[in-house]
């Protein structure tokens, strides 16, 4: 079983027309696997245990938080795992698969090509033969007991914000939030992907699971600075006044264009007064440190 620590609600702002804004610190809530994380990978992992496996296999990129949190849940519940990683093997592992490794992950890389097959009954089929015996995840971690899990982010005290404000990368997250919020809040969602097919995506998790949906929901998708894992330098900016102001840290891929709409939506007069606003903070400062070798561009802290 994983256990996180407290989840704490942080308030950061409020402006003259007392709308505040806060946020909900999900990079803390466990020291290994932070974020949106730890609740998609809970109740996975409780299902490959009660089916008797011993293995999680999982795909992504050779920057992700998914395999990283999965490499590390998975080790803390003594279990093994095999991340299937896209694109050639580096010659020097960068952070987030070097920790992966340590943490005993099986590292297998494989083309874009093949890569994009992933979803294909014969590539698993493939796989299966390969690597006998395993529970698969898919990539991004996103599923129906994903979604189960990502429904526990919200607490009870949290009743009281007018408005929720998550990250959307394959919008697990996202279709968690969406079926727990309450029946007067607004849900607001950022893609960090550029394209508008995220909008039928979210139709579709919320739909297969089954669950009536009670509140209202808007997904922003102009605010992916160039496409997904692109950046530019006014983020990188407002994520060092981020810091500065806050002494929270964030990331460049999900969290820092989050909060970036938010607040650019405060300032366009978007948020009637008194809103209360509550950002969910999911993680992601890992690949903060490979960012950094990569581009050359520092980053606040990551704790
Ligand atoms: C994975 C991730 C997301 C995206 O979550 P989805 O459930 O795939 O939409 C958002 N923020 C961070 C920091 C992540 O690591």
């Amino acid at each position: 079983m994983l256990h996180h620590s407290p989840i704490t609600n942080q308030f950061l702002f409020r402006t003259e027309s007392g709308v505040e804004f806060w946020i909900k610190r999900l990079d803390l809530v466990h020291p290994e696997v932070s974020g949106n994380k730890f609740f998609k990978l809970k109740y996975n992992l409780e299902e490959a245990k009660i089916k008797g496996y011993d293995t999680i296999l999982t795909f992504g990129g050779a920057y992700s938080n998914h395999i990283y949190s999965t490499a590390k849940a998975v080790k803390a519940i003594g279990m093994k795992s095999i991340g299937i990683i896209r694109g050639d093997e580096l010659k020097v592992l960068n952070p987030t698969l070097q920790a992966a490794k340590e943490s005993g992950m099986q590292l297998k890389f494989i083309s874009r090509e093949d890569y994009r097959r992933k979803n294909e009954e014969k590539f698993i089929k493939n796989l299966k033969d390969r690597f006998q015996g395993f529970y698969l995840i898919p990539e991004g971690g996103t599923n129906a007991l994903a979604i189960h899990g990502t429904q526990e982010i919200l607490q009870y005290s949290d009743a009281k914000f007018s408005h929720i404000a998550c990250s959307i990368g394959t919008g697990g997250t996202f279709a968690g939030l969406a079926l727990s919020i309450h029946p007067d809040q607004k849900l607001l969602g950022v893609s960090s992907l550029k394209g508008n097919f995220i909008h039928q995506e979210i139709k579709s998790l919320l739909e297969a699971s089954q669950k009536d949906f009670v509140g209202d929901y808007e997904i922003l998708d102009s605010f992916h600075f160039g496409g997904y894992a692109k950046h530019t330098p006014e983020l990188i900016k407002f994520i060092h006044d981020f810091y500065q102001k806050y002494q929270v840290t964030l990331d460049p891929v999900y969290t820092g264009k989050t909060a970036f709409a938010i607040l650019d939506l405060i300032e366009k007069g978007y948020f009637k007064a008194k809103s209360k606003i509550l950002m969910i903070h999911t993680g992601g400062l890992q690949g903060n440190l490979g960012f950094t070798e990569r581009t050359g561009i520092n980053l606040p802290p990551s704790g």
